[in-house]
């Protein structure tokens, strides 16, 4: 018998949310789970810094949290409520609002360390879920003869799981360990993340300017005091990113008030920039005998529609869900037909997302003339009709 029922390595945004899931349901009563994960459970958010990496949720997303209890404990948020999406020639250009499909908003922009200290402050109060944190996964044995993984952790223990979750990031070790194959390429592209503050009001709306060197997005965060602040993610090729990052905080504020075109007036400030590499990846299964992988172990994808996370957020239904039908037939946790039925839930919507965002990236990437006159008539097109429009905004809601 295996030391445990289901093991998650990854306890960030996804994989502390499955357990979130998990704990909630009767399951969790009949079957052991341990949460594993390499850094420590931070519970507090510092309200007095804005974070740089945020996320926006969709409404699907926001309405799982809601359920778990975890919207109610976020302290900083702010709803967007409308999209602005143009092209530099500004010959092409896409609005639409939650007003559009009936709804006050499209979804909300959560800046990750608030949403995460969220979801750990409710596991915190969780007593069927064992957390074991400060403990990485390094090794992993199995054998076709036996009915569980045993994976080693940093601290020399072992622990033996009937089932192991892999919510451990993009750069996953159980993936690379327990072999999984995976699709992976290099978007061309670093982004550049910070919290700006701006001369005018975000109106509450995301605003996306694309350019032939890459998308660039404000994102609204909370302004209850007044000041409009907003998260960007600025990608741009490598070489681009990286001069951008060199520059002063003067000059690169020039340098992004013009790409937005001063939409939203002038640039107050801008806070610590971050670059990070973009690369896309997908696993070619999301699941092998007794393994599963969700999240970015399973796939990571462009930020310019902001799905990474949603995509994570919608396994975490899908899995504890089905999880949940095993248990209530007293099926074991890693019975093939649950993994099965839970990877033909979602691999086919993770890459429809993923080929869509990389339709968009190329067809705003291009240079070629024809592809831009196409792109940019086919935005007026959807713009200038209201059925299609709702289409976008039902999209963006998740
Ligand atoms: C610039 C940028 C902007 C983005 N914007 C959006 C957005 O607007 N909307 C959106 O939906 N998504 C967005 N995303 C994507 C989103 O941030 C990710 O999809 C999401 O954070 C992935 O969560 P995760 O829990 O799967 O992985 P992670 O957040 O990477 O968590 C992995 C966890 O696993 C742990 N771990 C790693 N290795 C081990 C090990 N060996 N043993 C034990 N534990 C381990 C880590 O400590 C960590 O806690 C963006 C991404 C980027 C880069």
């Amino acid at each position: 018998m295996p030391s445990c029922d289901i093991a998650i390595v990854g306890g960030g945004l996804v994989g502390a949310t499955l357990a979130l899931a998990l704990s909630r349901s009767e399951l969790a009563d009949k079957w052991r789970i341990v949460l594993l994960d390499a850094g420590p459970a931070k519970i507090d958010a510092e309200l007095t810094h804005w974070d740089s990496r945020v996320v926006a949720l969709s409404q699907r997303s926001i309405a799982l949290l809601d359920r778990l209890g975890i919207w109610s404990e976020l302290n900083r948020f702010a709803d967007y409520q409308a999209m602005r999406v143009w092209d530099e020639d500004g010959t092409g250009s896409l609005e639409f609002s939650a007003g559009q499909i009936g709804e006050s908003r499209l979804g909300a922009i959560v800046e990750n360390s608030v949403l995460l200290a969220a979801v750990n402050r409710k596991l915190s109060c969780v007593s069927n879920i064992e957390q074991r944190r400060g403990l990485k996964l390094e090794h992993l044995d199995r054998s076709p003869n036996q009915p569980f993984a045993r994976l080693q952790l940093s601290d020399a223990s072992s622990l033996e799981a009937g089932l192991v979750v892999g919510a451990d990031g993009a750069l996953s070790r159980l993936r690379s360990l327990a072999g999984f194959e995976m699709r992976e390429w290099d978007y061309g592209h670093s982004a550049i993340v910070c919290t700006v503050e701006t001369q005018l009001s975000h109106q509450h709306c995301c605003w996306q300017r694309f350019s032939e060197d890459g998308p660039l997005a404000f994102l609204p965060l909370d302004s209850s005091d007044g000041r409009h602040r907003s998260a960007i993610v600025w990608s741009q090729q490598h070489t681009k990113a990286q001069q951008l990052m060199a520059l002063n905080e003067s000059q690169f504020s020039s340098a992004l008030e013009s790409s937005i075109e001063k939409r939203l007036g002038e640039l107050i400030s801008c806070g610590e920039r971050q670059l990070i590499a973009l690369r896309q990846r997908s696993v070619k299964h999301y699941w092998q005998q007794g393994c599963v992988l969700i999240g970015d172990a399973a796939h990571t994808i462009h930020p310019l529609a902001g799905q990474g996370v949603n995509l994570g957020f919608y396994d975490v239904e899908v899995l504890a869900a089905e999880l949940q039908r095993a248990a209530s037939r007293d099926l074991p946790a890693c019975e093939t037909a649950t993994l099965r039925r839970f990877a033909r839930q979602r691999q086919p919507h993770n890459l429809a997302v993923m080929a869509m965002m990389e339709a968009f990236k190329r067809a705003f990437g291009s240079a070629d003339p024809a592809v831009r006159l196409l792109r940019n008539r086919a935005l007026s097109a959807v713009n200038n009709q209201v059925l299609l429009k709702q289409i976008f905004a039902l999209a963006a809601a998740g």
